[in-house]
Protein backbone atom coordinates (compact mmCIF):
# COMPACT_ATOMS: atom_id res chain seq x y z
CA UNK A 1 0.00 0.00 0.00
CA UNK A 2 0.89 3.14 -0.59
CA UNK A 3 -0.80 6.04 1.31
CA UNK A 4 -0.87 9.65 2.74
CA UNK A 5 -2.06 10.56 6.36
CA UNK A 6 -3.59 13.82 5.87
CA UNK A 7 -5.09 15.85 8.99
CA UNK A 8 -4.03 18.56 11.19
CA UNK A 9 -1.35 18.92 14.15
CA UNK A 10 -2.62 16.34 16.83
CA UNK A 11 -5.15 14.54 14.46
CA UNK A 12 -3.45 10.97 15.04
CA UNK A 13 -1.66 10.77 11.64
CA UNK A 14 1.89 9.37 13.55
CA UNK A 15 -0.52 7.17 16.34
CA UNK A 16 -2.38 5.62 12.97
CA UNK A 17 1.22 4.75 10.98
CA UNK A 18 2.47 3.46 13.99
CA UNK A 19 -0.33 1.27 14.63
CA UNK A 20 0.00 -0.14 10.97
CA UNK A 21 3.95 -0.15 11.22
CA UNK A 22 3.57 -2.63 14.25
CA UNK A 23 0.70 -4.41 12.50
CA UNK A 24 1.82 -4.94 8.93
CA UNK A 25 5.48 -3.90 8.86
CA UNK A 26 4.79 -1.15 6.46
CA UNK A 27 7.56 2.20 6.37
CA UNK A 28 6.68 4.97 8.13
CA UNK A 29 7.93 8.22 6.90
CA UNK A 30 7.11 10.96 9.06
CA UNK A 31 8.64 14.47 7.54
CA UNK A 32 8.22 15.60 11.55
CA UNK A 33 10.23 13.21 12.97
CA UNK A 34 12.90 13.18 9.79
CA UNK A 35 13.62 16.89 10.84
CA UNK A 36 13.76 16.03 14.56
CA UNK A 37 16.42 13.56 14.00
CA UNK A 38 17.98 16.12 11.88
CA UNK A 39 17.90 18.35 14.61
CA UNK A 40 19.58 16.22 17.21
CA UNK A 41 22.15 15.36 15.15
CA UNK A 42 22.66 18.95 14.42
CA UNK A 43 22.72 18.26 9.92
CA UNK A 44 23.10 21.42 8.19
CA UNK A 45 19.21 20.14 6.72
CA UNK A 46 18.46 20.45 11.03
CA UNK A 47 19.98 23.94 11.82
CA UNK A 48 18.04 24.77 7.97
CA UNK A 49 14.89 23.53 9.84
CA UNK A 50 15.38 24.68 13.03
CA UNK A 51 13.69 27.91 13.19
CA UNK A 52 11.23 27.25 11.13
CA UNK A 53 9.58 24.40 13.21
CA UNK A 54 10.25 26.28 16.43
CA UNK A 55 8.10 29.00 15.53
CA UNK A 56 5.24 26.88 13.63
CA UNK A 57 5.85 27.52 9.91
CA UNK A 58 6.36 25.01 7.34
CA UNK A 59 10.19 24.67 6.26
CA UNK A 60 10.73 25.53 2.44
CA UNK A 61 9.59 22.97 0.13
CA UNK A 62 13.31 23.09 -1.26
CA UNK A 63 14.63 21.82 2.47
CA UNK A 64 11.68 19.01 2.67
CA UNK A 65 10.74 17.48 -0.81
CA UNK A 66 14.41 16.27 -1.15
CA UNK A 67 14.69 15.03 2.26
CA UNK A 68 11.54 12.97 1.58
CA UNK A 69 12.00 12.10 -1.76
CA UNK A 70 15.54 10.70 -0.60
CA UNK A 71 13.93 8.28 1.83
CA UNK A 72 11.47 7.45 -0.53
CA UNK A 73 14.05 5.94 -2.35
CA UNK A 74 15.57 3.55 0.30
CA UNK A 75 14.59 -0.44 -0.87
CA UNK A 76 11.76 -0.48 2.41
CA UNK A 77 9.51 2.00 0.26
CA UNK A 78 9.69 0.32 -3.34
CA UNK A 79 6.48 -1.28 -2.69
CA UNK A 80 4.77 0.19 0.49
CA UNK A 81 5.06 3.52 2.06
CA UNK A 82 2.70 5.48 4.40
CA UNK A 83 3.23 9.50 4.43
CA UNK A 84 2.90 11.08 7.75
CA UNK A 85 2.81 15.14 7.88
CA UNK A 86 4.13 14.78 3.65
CA UNK A 87 3.07 16.62 1.72
CA UNK A 88 1.95 19.43 3.45
CA UNK A 89 1.18 22.37 0.61
CA UNK A 90 -0.01 21.58 -3.16
CA UNK A 91 4.04 22.02 -4.69
CA UNK A 92 5.00 19.36 -2.70
CA UNK A 93 2.10 17.04 -3.42
CA UNK A 94 2.86 18.06 -7.36
CA UNK A 95 6.25 17.15 -6.98
CA UNK A 96 5.63 13.80 -4.94
CA UNK A 97 3.46 12.64 -8.26
CA UNK A 98 6.07 13.63 -10.42
CA UNK A 99 8.67 11.77 -8.44
CA UNK A 100 6.74 8.49 -7.59
CA UNK A 101 6.07 8.25 -11.68
CA UNK A 102 9.64 7.88 -12.09
CA UNK A 103 9.59 4.82 -10.30
CA UNK A 104 5.95 3.63 -11.60
CA UNK A 105 4.52 3.83 -8.29
CA UNK A 106 1.75 6.11 -7.03
CA UNK A 107 -0.53 7.38 -4.27
CA UNK A 108 -3.60 4.39 -3.59
CA UNK A 109 -5.34 6.47 -1.00
CA UNK A 110 -5.36 9.46 1.02
CA UNK A 111 -6.71 8.68 4.44
CA UNK A 112 -8.26 12.03 5.64
CA UNK A 113 -8.10 11.65 9.94
CA UNK A 114 -11.15 13.42 11.28
CA UNK A 115 -10.92 14.92 14.68
CA UNK A 116 -13.06 18.01 16.37
CA UNK A 117 -10.92 21.54 17.25
CA UNK A 118 -11.67 20.72 20.70
CA UNK A 119 -10.12 17.63 20.91
CA UNK A 120 -7.25 18.45 19.33
CA UNK A 121 -6.22 20.99 21.50
CA UNK A 122 -6.74 18.36 24.26
CA UNK A 123 -4.61 15.90 22.39
CA UNK A 124 -1.63 18.58 21.41
CA UNK A 125 -1.51 19.69 25.19
CA UNK A 126 -1.89 16.39 26.68
CA UNK A 127 0.89 15.00 23.73
CA UNK A 128 4.59 13.43 24.93
CA UNK A 129 7.04 11.84 22.83
CA UNK A 130 10.58 10.02 23.60
CA UNK A 131 13.48 12.27 22.50
CA UNK A 132 15.21 8.62 21.63
CA UNK A 133 13.01 6.77 19.41
CA UNK A 134 10.09 9.08 18.74
CA UNK A 135 7.44 6.79 20.59
CA UNK A 136 4.60 9.14 21.28
CA UNK A 137 2.13 8.96 24.32
CA UNK A 138 -0.58 10.99 26.33
CA UNK A 139 -1.08 12.38 29.64
CA UNK A 140 -4.83 10.49 29.72
CA UNK A 141 -5.13 8.18 26.86
CA UNK A 142 -1.58 6.54 26.71
CA UNK A 143 0.60 7.61 29.87
CA UNK A 144 4.01 5.91 30.19
CA UNK A 145 4.25 3.57 32.92
CA UNK A 146 7.06 6.00 34.74
CA UNK A 147 6.51 9.64 34.36
CA UNK A 148 8.90 10.94 31.83
CA UNK A 149 10.49 7.56 31.04
CA UNK A 150 9.82 5.92 27.73
CA UNK A 151 8.06 2.44 27.67
CA UNK A 152 9.98 0.86 24.77
CA UNK A 153 13.70 2.55 25.25
CA UNK A 154 13.96 3.74 28.61
CA UNK A 155 14.64 7.44 26.64
CA UNK A 156 13.72 10.70 28.45
CA UNK A 157 9.99 11.79 27.31
CA UNK A 158 8.91 15.42 27.06
CA UNK A 159 6.44 17.77 25.41
CA UNK A 160 8.06 19.25 22.17
CA UNK A 161 8.27 22.30 22.06
CA UNK A 162 6.26 23.29 18.98
CA UNK A 163 3.43 21.47 21.01
CA UNK A 164 3.17 24.04 23.67
CA UNK A 165 0.79 26.59 23.46
CA UNK A 166 1.95 29.75 22.02
CA UNK A 167 3.07 27.68 18.98
CA UNK A 168 0.31 25.26 18.26
CA UNK A 169 -2.00 27.91 17.23
CA UNK A 170 0.13 29.08 14.11
CA UNK A 171 0.57 25.17 13.01
CA UNK A 172 -3.16 25.31 13.02
CA UNK A 173 -3.64 28.44 11.35
CA UNK A 174 -0.19 26.87 8.68
CA UNK A 175 -2.71 23.71 8.25
CA UNK A 176 -5.68 25.41 7.47
CA UNK A 177 -3.98 27.68 4.94
CA UNK A 178 -1.59 25.60 3.48
CA UNK A 179 -2.57 22.25 3.58
CA UNK A 180 -6.35 21.83 4.11
CA UNK A 181 -6.34 22.79 0.40
CA UNK A 182 -4.96 19.20 -0.39
CA UNK A 183 -7.95 17.33 0.82
CA UNK A 184 -9.95 18.96 -2.64
CA UNK A 185 -6.73 18.11 -4.67
CA UNK A 186 -6.84 14.45 -3.57
CA UNK A 187 -10.92 14.34 -3.65
CA UNK A 188 -10.80 15.25 -7.30
CA UNK A 189 -8.76 12.12 -7.61
CA UNK A 190 -11.09 9.73 -5.92
CA UNK A 191 -8.27 8.86 -3.43
CA UNK A 192 -9.62 10.48 -0.21
CA UNK A 193 -10.87 8.29 2.58
CA UNK A 194 -12.75 9.76 5.67
CA UNK A 195 -12.25 8.64 8.92
CA UNK A 196 -13.50 9.28 12.14
CA UNK A 197 -10.39 9.29 14.58
CA UNK A 198 -12.32 10.96 17.68
CA UNK A 199 -13.17 7.51 19.68
CA UNK A 200 -9.60 6.08 19.93
CA UNK A 201 -7.46 4.17 18.19
CA UNK A 202 -9.36 0.44 17.69
CA UNK A 203 -12.13 1.84 15.77
CA UNK A 204 -10.26 4.02 14.07
CA UNK A 205 -8.26 0.85 12.46
CA UNK A 206 -11.35 -1.37 11.84
CA UNK A 207 -12.96 1.41 9.77
CA UNK A 208 -9.41 2.09 8.39
CA UNK A 209 -8.49 -1.70 7.48
CA UNK A 210 -12.13 -2.01 5.74
CA UNK A 211 -11.45 0.70 3.85
CA UNK A 212 -8.37 -0.30 2.46
CA UNK A 213 -10.27 -3.60 1.65
CA UNK A 214 -12.78 -2.24 -0.21
CA UNK A 215 -10.23 -0.78 -2.41
CA UNK A 216 -8.17 -3.50 -2.50
CA UNK A 217 -5.47 -1.87 -1.70
CA UNK A 218 -2.70 -4.39 -0.93
CA UNK A 219 -1.45 -4.58 3.24
CA UNK A 220 -1.79 -7.71 4.68
CA UNK A 221 0.42 -10.40 4.81
CA UNK A 222 2.96 -7.94 4.49
CA UNK A 223 6.64 -8.82 6.58
P1 LIG B 1 4.89 17.12 12.60
O1 LIG B 1 5.71 16.25 13.47
O2 LIG B 1 4.37 16.43 11.37
O3 LIG B 1 3.79 17.85 13.34
O4 LIG B 1 5.88 18.26 12.04
C1 LIG B 1 6.55 19.16 12.93
C2 LIG B 1 7.01 20.37 12.16
O5 LIG B 1 7.95 20.01 11.15
C3 LIG B 1 5.91 21.13 11.42
O6 LIG B 1 5.19 22.02 12.26
C4 LIG B 1 6.72 21.87 10.36
O7 LIG B 1 7.40 22.96 10.92
C5 LIG B 1 7.79 20.82 9.99
N1 LIG B 1 7.30 19.96 8.88
C6 LIG B 1 6.95 18.65 8.94
N2 LIG B 1 6.54 18.19 7.75
C7 LIG B 1 6.63 19.23 6.90
C8 LIG B 1 6.34 19.41 5.52
N3 LIG B 1 5.84 18.40 4.78
N4 LIG B 1 6.57 20.62 4.97
C9 LIG B 1 7.08 21.65 5.69
N5 LIG B 1 7.35 21.57 7.01
C10 LIG B 1 7.13 20.37 7.61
Amino acid sequence: MRIILLGAPGAGKGTVASALHEKYNIAHISSGDLFRENIKMETPLGKQAYDYISRGDLVPDSVTIGMVEERLSAPDCSKHFMLDGFPRTLAQADSLDRFLAESNREIEAVVSLLVPDELIMKRISERRVCVSCAAGFSLTFNPTRVEGVCDHCGGQVIQREDDKPETVLSRLRTYYEKTRPLEEYYRARGLIIEIDNSKGLQPTMIDLECALRDRDIEFEGKS
